[in-house]
Formats: structure tokens, sequence, C-alpha cells
């Protein structure tokens, strides 16, 4: 299997089994985002203790990048603290904003430095129309932690 082809998997899983997809009971943060060129919309749950955002949910409708996106990132974020996220959104529009970049977007020696199954969303970077898509989950994470 192509790494390709695996990327391709990895979103088509989540798109199909999108995780954290409930609404969570009062939430302590919300928003809703829309990518009107697409079509996608995915509202934000968070629910926040101290300073750790201990539950999230992502509920949507839209193409698969989209919404696969938003599947990945509640993995990626539930559990971790604001200044983990702040750095890992930070991460996520470094990788999505190098074009058919050479090097490598993480650095595999550095410890917590994946990005795990969102590393899957880099071919999107060659279809620019499709980054909004990969984006609008975390742009509206940004906005509903805001609150
Ligand atoms: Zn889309």
């Amino acid at each position: 299997m192509s790494l390709n082809e695996l990327y391709r998997e990895v979103i088509l899983d989540h798109y199909r089994a999108p995780r954290h997809h409930d609404h969570l009971d009062s939430p302590d943060g919300s928003a809703e985002g829309k990518n009107p060129l697409c079509g996608d919309e995915v509202t934000v749950e968070i629910k926040v203790a101290g300073d750790t955002i201990v539950d999230i949910a992502a509920i949507g409708v839209g193409c698969s990048i989209s919404q696969a996106s938003a599947s990945m990132m509640t993995e990626a974020v539930a559990g971790k603290s604001r200044e983990e996220v702040a750095e890992l959104v930070r991460k996520f529009k470094v990788m999505m904003s190098i074009e058919d970049s050479a090097e490598p977007v993480v650095d595999p020696d550095r410890p917590g430095a994946s990005l795990g199954d969102l590393e899957a969303l880099q071919g999107v970077r060659k279809f620019p129309v499709r980054i909004k898509c990969a984006d609008l989950p975390w742009i509206t994470l940004t906005q509903a932690l805001e609150q």
C-alpha cells in the first residue's frame, strides 16, 4: 500500500466513523463554522476543567476532508491543555501551508512532534481549494476556545 493510499484509508475511516460525534451535555464553549465554497458545516463543543480540554465534540456535515479533519482533531485535542492545543493548531497550520515541501513537516526525532492521523491530510495541500475544508474544524475550535 502506498503512502497516498494509506492516507486515503485513514481519511475515509474517520469520515465513515467520526469520533467524538455526539453533542456534549452543557459544554463550556461552542462555535459553528461554515465553508460556503464546499458546503461544509461543523459545530465544535468543548468541556474545560482548569486548563485542560477534558472533552470535545465535533458534529457536522460536508465533504470527507472537512469531516475527517474534524474527527481527527477531536482525538488529537481531547485531554490536552490549552497550551498544547495551541501548539497543535500551529503545527497543523504549518503542515497545511507548506506546498509539496521535501522537508519533513514534523521532526520524527522530537518526542510528541507527530501529528498522528492528522498527517494523512498533508495530501490535501495539492488541492488548494480543499485546504479550507481541512482548516474549518480548527478555525471553529479556536473560536470555541475563545469563549
Ligand atoms: Zn469540503
